[in-house]
Parts: structure tokens; sequence; C-alpha cells
């Protein structure tokens, strides 16, 4: 399914001038934080290719765009998931049988393979002949978040497209018209770094609830016994926590530097951000380096409850 609120605009004009005038490559590699809408965007293009209609393209109308979003066109192909899995050979040969046959309906056929770091080597090395050989009206469309440990021989054969998150105050407007709290809208804005991939996952996550919880137990409450027993019996839970606790301390530093509060995420918190801006630097760069400790030891299976005891202990002052 397609989410228009995901699509990258700036990105699709682009390609919108660049088909306009002939010049569309065969392969393209989208390049951008998770969640910042390359899937979505690349599902756009597949239909902008594909639209039957005059213009605008894509129309979102027409049978071709239908069959798009709907995840039925016999001739788009999207490999790959968010999961952690790899890409197997196995999944490049489907896609270069496809590409060798003859379009059933497209005028491209369209490949959309998503994160291609979590290729195999053999994988990649199978989808590579297809870039350097590409068969007439076939688009390839790669995504990834991690451009570093892609192939250069891959990057290479590819337009490279980045992707910069959507701007922080659009996502804002955005879910205070969908009914969502200012505060509560401005902080996942913040917290999901511009990304609304990534801010509907933390609603689902309900983030929310959590962050005042964590903040709540590990700020004003010193005696959190039961709170870190639960955390640590859970480490998806444990993982949140220190991430929120670690954003947190990023803005009180960012405070104490001179940052103006509405740039920072918790800015419903000034009170509290204030009384921790006014002990000095070395001290707070403890705390951080002791939720950054913590979380490895999560990252690691390791017990992480004396860990955050310690914590407990430092956020207090002892
Ligand atoms: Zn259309």
């Amino acid at each position: 399914m397609i989410n228009p609120t995901q699509i990258n605009d700036s990105v699709m004009q682009r390609f919108s001038r660049l088909m306009a005038n002939h010049r569309l490559a065969h392969a393209y590699l989208l390049v951008g934080p998770k969640d910042s809408g390359k899937t979505q965007t690349a599902l756009s293009l597949a239909q902008m290719v594909n639209c039957e209609s005059e213009s605008p393209k894509p129309c979102g109308e027409c049978t071709a765009c239908r069959k798009i979003i709907s995840g039925n066109h016999p001739d788009v192909h999207v490999i790959g998931n968010d999961e952690t899995e790899s890409i197997k050979i196995e999944d490049i040969r489907f896609l270069l049988s496809r590409a060798h046959l003859m379009a059933y309906e497209a005028k491209t056929k369209v490949f959309i393979i998503r994160d291609i770091e979590l290729m195999t080597l053999e994988a990649a090395n199978a989808l590579l002949k297809t870039l350097e050989e590409p068969e007439a009206n076939t688009l390839m469309i790669l995504t990834t978040s991690v451009p570093e440990i892609v192939l250069d021989t891959i990057k290479s054969r590819c337009h490279t497209v980045k992707f910069f998150s959507s701007s922080v105050n659009r996502i804002t407007q955005l879910l205070i018209d969908e009914g969502v709290k200012d505060q509560d809208a401005h902080f996942l804005a913040f917290y999901s770094e511009g990304c609304m991939g990534k801010t509907r996952k933390l609603i689902k996550q309900e983030i929310i609830s959590r962050r005042h919880k964590v903040l709540d137990e590990m700020l004003l409450n010193r005696n959190n016994d039961s709170f870190l027993k639960d955390l640590s019996a859970d480490p998806q839970e444990a993982v949140q926590a220190l991430r929120l606790l670690l954003s947190f301390f990023r803005d009180v530093l960012l405070l104490k530097c001179g940052v103006s509060i509405t740039e920072l995420a918790h800015q419903d918190c000034l009170k509290e951000m204030e009384k921790f801006a006014a002990r000095g630097f070395e001290d707070l760069s403890l705390i951080i380096r002791q939720i950054v400790q913590a979380k490895e030891l999560v990252d690691e299976n390791l017990n992480v409850r004396m860990s955050l005891s310690l914590l407990r202990e430092h956020i207090w002052g002892n």
C-alpha cells in the first residue's frame, strides 16, 4: 500500500523532470534514514513510469496506478523487507528470470530491492550482472539506509538519490492536524528525527506514555526499585527506556550550551532540564556514559540491573 504522507515530494519532482526529458536512468539507489519513505517513493516512481493518464503522473486512478497501489501489478516487484533477513540468491534469480521476460502489461518493468545492505555476496554478484547489462524497459530501484556497507561495484552502477527527513515542523503540524496534543506532536517529530515512517512506528509503540513513565520513574522517583526490576527483565523495554533517557540528557547538554528550547525534543520538561543543566559538564557526561554502557549490556544480553541502579545514583547526584 502506498502512504502518500511518506512519499518524498522533492525526489518525485526530480524524477518527474527527468522523465519529461527522457533522461530517467535504468537503476537508482535511494539512500536515506530508515523509515524516511524510500519504498513509498520507489512505488510512486513505479506508478509514474507506468501511469496511463496524460498528466499529472502518477494519477493514482488508472488501472496501472491502482494495481501498483494494491501490490497486484504483475510487472512491479518488491524484494526484501525491513526485517533483518538477508536478500538471498534465490530472490535475485527470481528477479533475473522476470527481468528477461516480456512485460505482461507494463510499459516499464520495475524491481524494487529494499535494504540491499542485507544482500548476500552471492546475490549481490548476480544482481551486478543485471546492472551491467540492463534490459530494455526495466527500472531497478534499490534502497539502503547504510550506503557505507553497500558494495562499491553496485553503487557505481546506480544513480544515487539522497533522502533527507521531511521537516520536523511539517510533521509536527501534520500530527496536530490529526489531533495529537501540541507538546506530544513536537516530541514525536523531534524524536523521530523528522521521519514520518518512524513517527508512525513510535505512535504504535505507545512511546508517549512510555516516555512519561520513564522520565517520572528515573527523574522524579528515587524509590523506583520495582521499575528497574521490570526493566532489567525486559530487554526491549530497557533499550527503549535508555534511548529516551539518552535523548533527554542530550537535550540537557544542548540547553546548557545555549541551544533554544524550541530545538529540543523534551521542551515540555524545561523545569527538569534546567535543574540538570545546572550541574557540571563532567557530571552530565558521566550520566550519558552510564546510559550508553547500560544499553551495551542489554545489547549483549547481559544483566543490566546493577548498571541501572548505578545510573539512578548518578542521576540523583550520588
Ligand atoms: Zn495513473
